[in-house]
């Protein structure tokens, strides 16, 4: 998303209460300092879902779920951070200025009208004489003339410069179409040519619904490459977009799970025959920029790649990307030769329906299928067995998935959980000891945790001395951000609930205290490590040079002895 303001997202924030919003939606009941209601998230009988006024979180003490105006408004509406920040500015009367990305930006318009002006060409072309084998083909596939219009999809003439012609007419330049890769260039200055000829197009949209560049399919057998895509440009970053989203997005809401596929033409042939759920990452391998956009959608997510050797393995780099963003998919297993396009129009959709409702849970998957590569029983084999798992699991250190998956793998190997997670957590029993106690409450979470719920404190935070794994783990993840409130939504549900907990129990008077005794402790450890940085520093240098560091040096000795060491807060 384009850079934000951060004083914007302060100004809605506090124009708009918590408690006001949450009522919009929910009858809330006042309890104490805070106020109550049935957990809008998960089904429960009494009330653990908590708004404070105070704190301008919301917190769940049932599910988890958490954070402030905007990630409940994300949640109960299913939208993203920037839909949600549009709702609440418009709810505020705050405006948000047109960012570079609207205004003025010519260039970036042009594009997309010139994508436009390209679909309607290549759509009209599939309704006319020339474009039959691209009917055909679709119409093999199963796809009907009406969802023609909803994926608009076309036919590329097989001519050298129709398309060039007409967009010329409409006033855009060879230069324009050479760079978002609709002609190429020709030796010798000659006139580009078009690259995409006697092909059925598919258009392919970013997350608001424009085009923003096209798959082309071959239609004759010996036709090269068989398919060809629209390489990156200005508007078009292939690892950041899921096909298609902004239709899938609403579908997903209602049927509570994305359905992950491999290519847009299994996108395309799920989302017609009952599964308008379906995303496809444009048959690269998933990023994590994809994963994120997943994850904001839901956190059950499905996969269904091909039933082959390479469709497995990319399910399972898939599934280590989603474990990056704390999302565990389940995986469905397609039988050999099959993909999910082939195997929904040849056994239909109910059939399809009750694999994607027995979808296995990936990391059980994967450890059964590497049973059948390792036998358990015996020695050496279990320990290449353990191996891989540990190293499949790693990417979900922290999370509290990992120490479920991690009793299952102690009951099968035997192994201790103690020793799992020191295997896992890298050497000494130092760090697991941190970080179960990061989870438990370091100084280091509370600071974090109270940087998160103030914009004035959030620009003072000093992340980079954190020290606890876990902590500065999460830390890696929202430190880019401008604003508390886009950091908390780079979070995952499980870190986010931690943090908003901690907040949620210091009594609102404390909290200023306890916010600066942590930030003197931090400033502190700051100094520490300037002062170590220095002295390391001298060690190679002589005369001026080294004096100029040895004043700086015990100029900082000072400093830290004049933060003293007092009204520190311990929670260990
Ligand atoms: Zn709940």
């Amino acid at each position: 998303m384009g850079r934000v303001a951060p004083d914007i997202l302060e100004e809605i924030k506090e124009r708009i209460d918590i408690v006001q919003l949450v009522s919009q939606y929910l009858p809330l009941k006042r309890a104490g300092r805070n106020f109550k209601a049935l957990c809008p998230f998960h089904v429960e009988k009494t009330p653990s879902f908590t708004v404070s006024p105070e704190k301008q979180f919301f917190h769940c003490f049932g599910c988890g779920a958490s954070g402030d105006i905007f990630q409940f408004l994300m949640r109960m509406e299913n939208i993203t951070f920037p839909e949600a920040m549009e709702k609440l500015a418009e709810q505020a009367g705050v405006e948000i200025p047109k960012g570079r990305e609207e205004e003025g930006d010519g260039e970036r318009n042009r594009l997309y009208y010139l994508h436009k002006v390209a679909t309607d060409y290549f759509h009209q072309a599939l309704l006319s004489p020339p474009g039959q084998k691209a009917r055909e083909l679709v119409l093999s596939r199963g796809i009907g003339s009406s969802a023609w219009e909803t994926f608009q999809l076309g036919y590329a003439p097989d001519s050298w410069d129709r398309l060039r012609d007409v967009l010329k007419a409409k006033g855009f330049t060879a230069a324009e179409m050479l760079s978002v890769g609709l002609l190429g260039e020709r030796e010798g200055g000659r006139d580009p040519y078009v690259k995409f000829r006697h092909r059925l197009m598919i258009p392919i949209w970013d997350s608001k619904g424009r085009v923003v560049a096209f798959g082309g399919r071959a239609l004759d057998p010996n036709q090269e490459p068989k398919y060809l895509n629209s390489p990156e440009h200005l508007l078009f970053k292939k690892g950041e977009i899921l096909y298609p989203f902004h239709m899938a997005r609403k579908a997903v809401r209602d049927m509570g799970y994305v359905l992950l596929v491999e290519g847009y033409m299994d996108a395309i042939t799920c989302h017609l025959r009952g599964f308008p759920n379906a995303l496809a990452a444009l048959g690269t391998a998933l990023t994590p920029s994809q994963a994120r956009k997943v994850a904001r959608l839901s956190r059950e997510v499905v996969l269904a790649y091909d039933g082959d050797d390479a469709g497995r393995k990319a399910a399972l780099r898939a599934a280590s990307v989603l474990f990056q963003v704390g999302v565990v998919p389940r995986v469905v297993l397609l039988p050999p030769g099959e993909d999910p396009d082939s195997f929904l129009r040849n056994r239909g959709q109910g059939t399809f329906a009750s694999l994607v409702e027995g979808a296995e849970d990936v990391v059980l998957w994967y450890m059964a299928e590497l049973e059948s590569l390792h036998s358990l029983s015996h020695p050496r084999e279990r320990a290449r067995w353990l191996k891989e798992v540990l190293g499949f699991l790693a990417p979900l250190k922290g999370s509290l998935d990992l120490e479920s998956y991690l009793v299952e793998v102690a009951s099968k190997t035997g192994v201790t959980l103690e020793g799992l997670k020191r295997e896992i957590y890298g050497g000494g029993k130092g760090k697991v000891g941190k970080t179960s106690r990061a989870i438990m409450g370091s100084w280091e979470m509370l600071y974090l945790a109270l940087a998160l719920s103030n914009p004035r404190w959030w620009r003072v935070f000093k992340g980079e001395v954190l020290e606890d794994a876990f902590v500065h783990s999460l830390w890696e993840k929202v430190k880019g951000e401008d604003d508390p409130s886009l950091a908390l939504s780079m979070l995952d549900d499980k870190e986010r609930s931690l943090l908003v907990a901690k907040v949620m129990e210091i009594p609102e008077e404390g909290v200023e205290d306890l916010f600066a005794s942590c930030h003197r402790r931090a400033e502190r450890k700051a100094l520490e490590r300037e002062a170590r940085r220095l002295k390391m520093n001298m060690e190679g240098v002589s005369g001026d040079e080294r004096e100029h560091l040895l004043a700086r040096y015990i100029e900082i000795m000072k400093s830290i002895k004049g933060t003293g060491e007092e009204g520190v807060y311990e929670t260990h």
